[in-house]
């Protein structure tokens, strides 16, 4: 039933609210009885009031307690995004994450009985927004491009910051920047003022810890009101264990969640660990454990179609079980300053449940348990496609108990019904980076206190609830900080500086952040931007820079695209810039495993290689296949390099060419060893650049289909030169090249790098296609990896004359030697944009 155009209760005592702006609403009466029963429906005149009293309001309420739905609900109802209001503009709503965006805009479209278009999102890539939007989600990211064109936010009638508590990177530039909004927008003339609506600043957080921004004079001048919302919570009782085990805490937790279920009353069991690939695992062994069979699924199927799948399936098993017993995860890096996707993205692995802890095949734990009912387990990540988030919200099917197995997407941004159990593994997979050696590296690492304390409240919500932290009070005590590190301490800021530049904030180094960044850093991503010639000596930006602020991806990235625009090679450009974005899709195991004995660093490079690695029980059979897979798999390495053996990142040009050549098939996944999910990221991240590239430069002709012919050997070669320029900034010397020691050298192996920052003495990867070739005297790394040594990754061969090309500034040769390029009559522009980059370069890069 319909709440005849009548306003509910709350709204309609307004004292603050004109009324002949109020616009009435219909929610359907479920609805209505649920928004009723959240603590925030309670406090909703003292925030009107306070809103309409202040520039900007702070919230504080526990995750759960309906801020995120409710608050722009209250706006809208109080006129705000009403075209005949005072308050005209959209209501707009940021979040650190897509997930919570998407799935936020879709609940409060239902709640309020409006459209998609009406109340939508944007996120990276991906927007529901039109002329009709009222109420707008998006991430902060997004907010924050848009700053760059309306730097008063003229568009808005509000902006709520959502999730602040969380400190995200964007979160706190956005605050940075809303206050000098405001500020902005108080400086303005009368007659400019009354030109521009007013506008309200909301911040939100799921904890009391605001001082950051209340205490911060540089801020706001005056300390803005902090709203308490005092949530119902149920008591948890908390659970130590009485140790803390080793690494392993997908075991721990799988037991856990097993007596659990086994032996406690019915409750949903909400469990937190670090990543998509230990979200995968923990799935399907409790799947296996558990299993739930979905009641119609036999009758769309006939039986020999049921059985064929299963002999299907049990061979595909049996070649995962080899390629992936000791898969690692593979780290991606989320490009985009737009999204908050760190903690999550770390691994696009193949379908969702494709990695499997071989080592508890045998394990009489996977025996199904025909005791306890069906377990119905759900993952949740924020790569996991929005269709299969929404599945947390709805009830678990009828006999079953409700298990959803998350990343901390679970601990503030989305709350899910019915948790009663919480087990909470303690860690969490953060990105760092070393301000020194720009080494980056995910590090799954304690949570803190307050992050704890926040998964526990999740078991809550509905009544008296319990959290198992698999680790001792003794670690939580003396070894979890008492809040987390705001990201802005821990992230590369190169691309986030850019955009603050083409904000025309030039000042980044005084600019009022929350917490300020270290000086260091900030410099250290302004000089980048410098090299890459987005920024002129004076640290402004520069044509190219604005350009390359266009495109949400890396600076350097953009700066390839831009180059390979004018190169003839745009296509290639993307592809290349696509896969380098997703990752490497190539499955890596055999080169550690082929590598075991020589170089046993590697067998430590990734944790998780190790954890996986228990193949104690191989039989002979087993190993000749892997013995036969692994030489298909160097065949196939081999066939990717022919394109041109210089170059690891050609290599992967080679293996997306070929992949939308046989028409994207995981057939050629299979007999290519590459990841299909990594696949078709690199395919959709492709069509949504060539979009970006489309959009942004009109009259740029781009190639829509996906697939490309081969490139020429002189692309080839401008190829490797858009990538010197793109990554101008990590070449590498063979150490003795300068000396001219006439030393010979068979393969790479142990011969010793040196980088242009910091002189580090750094090693070509195994996993490199020059690995076992003779080691060149230049080459441009993608990345630097550190085990017990530095490990560069994602290699090409640079000719040294075209660093004094495209690096002119950076070092001082004798004889500049022309760009390679296809179209002589574009040579100039694009000298122009190679050469935009102040002089700097330590002595030793001199070669004369
Ligand atoms: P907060 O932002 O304070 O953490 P929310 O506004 O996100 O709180 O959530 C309020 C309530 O709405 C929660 O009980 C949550 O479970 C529920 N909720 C949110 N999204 C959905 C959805 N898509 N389907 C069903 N319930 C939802
Ligand atoms: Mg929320």
């Amino acid at each position: 039933s319909i709440n005849d155009d009548k306003p509910n209760v709350m709204s309609s005592e307004y004292k603050v609210v004109k009324k002949a702006f109020y616009v009435p609403v219909k929610r359907n009466k479920e609805t209505q009885e649920a928004r009723m029963k959240l603590p925030i429906c309670g406090e909703e005149q003292a925030i009107m009031e306070a809103i309409s009293n202040n520039p900007v309001v702070i919230i504080c309420g526990e995750t759960g307690s309906g801020k995120t739905t409710q608050v722009p609900q209250f706006l809208y109802e109080a006129g705000y995004g009403n075209k005949d209001s005072d308050n005209p503009g959209i209501i707009g709503i940021t979040q650190p994450r897509r997930v919570a965006a998407v799935s936020m805009s879709k609940r409060v479209a239902q709640e309020l009985s409006l459209s998609e278009q009406e109340v939508s999102y944007q996120i990276r890539y991906d927007a529901t927004t039109s002329p009709k939007t009222i109420i707008k989600f998006m991430t902060d990211g997004v907010l924050l491009r848009e700053l760059a064109n309306d730097f008063l936010l003229s568009k808005y009638s509000s902006i709520i910051i959502d999730e602040a508590h969380e400190r995200s990177l964007n979160t706190d530039i956005l605050i940075g920047v809303v206050s000098r909004v405001l500020k902005l927008r108080a400086e303005l003339s009368e007659e400019e003022k009354s030109k521009i609506k007013p506008l309200k600043i909301i911040i939100m957080s799921a904890t009391l810890r605001v001082s950051d921004f209340t205490q911060n004079k540089n801020l706001f001048v005056m300390a803005p009101p902090v709203i308490n919302v005092n949530a119902r919570q149920f008591p948890v009782s908390i659970h130590f264990n009485k140790r803390t085990p080793d690494i392993d805490h997908i075991s721990e937790t799988f037991k856990k969640v097993c007596k659990i279920h086994t032996r406690l009353p019915h409750g949903g069991i909400l469990v937190f660990l670090t990543g998509q690939n230990e979200i995968s695992i923990l799935c399907r062994k409790l799947r296996r454990k558990f299993p739930y069979i979905k009641q119609n699924q036999d009758t769309y199927m006939s039986r020999q179609l049921l059985e064929e799948k299963e002999i299907i399936n049990e061979a595909v098993e049996k070649v995962r079980e080899c390629l992936t017993a000791k898969q690692a995860d593979i780290e991606t890096e989320d490009l985009d300053i737009g999204d908050k996707e760190v903690e999550e993205a770390e691994s696009f692995d193949t379908d969702s449940e494709d990695s499997e802890d071989i080592k508890d095949f045998d394990n009489d734990e996977m025996i199904v348990d025909q005791h306890a009912g069906p377990l119905y387990v759900l993952p949740l990540y924020s790569l996991l496609s929005t269709h299969a988030q929404l599945r947390v919200f709805e009830p678990p099917p009828e006999g079953t108990r409700l298990c959803v197995v998350a990343t901390n997407v679970a601990e503030t941004s989305l709350t899910i019904p019915g948790v009663k159990y919480v087990v909470d593994c303690g860690k969490v997979k953060e990105r760092q980076y070393d301000v020194t050696t720009g080494v980056q590296s995910y590090v799954v690492g304690w949570t803190s206190k307050a992050s704890a304390d926040q998964r526990a409240g999740r078991a809550g919500r509905t009544g008296p609830g319990h959290c198992y932290r698999l680790y001792s009070s003794a670690v939580f005590n003396d070894q979890f900080q008492q809040f987390t590190v705001p990201e802005i301490h821990r992230m590369p800021i190169e691309g986030v500086v850019l955009q603050m530049k083409s904000m025309n904030i030039d000042t980044v180094l005084n600019f009022p952040f929350p917490t300020p960044p270290d000086h260091d850093k900030l410099r250290k991503a302004e000089n980048l931007l410098q090299y890459l010639g987005a920024l002129n000596e004076n640290g402004r930006i520069t044509e190219l820079g604005r350009t390359m602020a266009t495109f949400p991806i890396a600076p350097r990235f953009s700066k390839m695209l831009i180059i390979g625009q004018q190169h003839g090679c745009l296509p290639y450009i993307i592809a290349i810039v696509s896969a380098l974005t997703v990752g490497d899709p190539f499955i890596k195991d055999f080169h550690l495993d082929n590598n075991r004995n020589s170089d046993e660093e590697e067998e430590n490079e990734d944790d998780r290689s190790n954890e996986l690695s228990g193949i104690h029980k191989e039989n002979i059979l087993q190993k000749e296949r892997r013995k036969l897979i692994r030489k298909s798999f160097y065949d196939v390495q081999k066939k990717h390099s022919g394109l041109d053996p210089t170059s690891d990142i050609l290599k992967l040009l080679s293996v997306v060419g070929a992949y939308e050549y046989e028409g994207g098939t995981d057939k050629f996944c299979e007999s290519n060893f590459v990841r299909p999910k990594a696949m078709q990221e690199i395919h959709k991240l492709r069509g949504q650049i060539t979009n970006i590239v489309q959009m942004n430069c009109p009259g740029v002709d781009v190639c829509v289909d996906p697939k490309m012919k081969p490139p020429s050997t002189i692309q080839i070669k401008a190829l490797k030169q858009i990538i010197t320029a793109g990554f101008i900034d990590q070449v590498a010397i063979r150490k003795g090249v300068i000396e001219k020691s006439s030393k010979t050298f068979s393969s790479t192996r142990n011969v010793e790098y040196c980088t242009m920052w910091t002189e580090d003495v750094v090693f070509i990867h195994p996993t490199s296609i020059l690995y076992h070739n003779k080691p060149p005297n230049f080459v441009v790394y993608q990345e630097l990896h550190k085990t017990s040594k530095v490990w560069m990754k994602g290699v090409t061969v640079v000719e040294s004359s075209w660093l004094s090309k495209l690096g002119k500034s950076l070092c001082t040769f004798s004889k500049p030697v022309e760009l390679t390029t296809s179209k002589s009559k574009k040579k100039k522009e694009s000298e122009k944009i190679a050469y935009v980059s102040p002089s700097f370069g330590p002595k030793n890069w001199e070669l004369s």
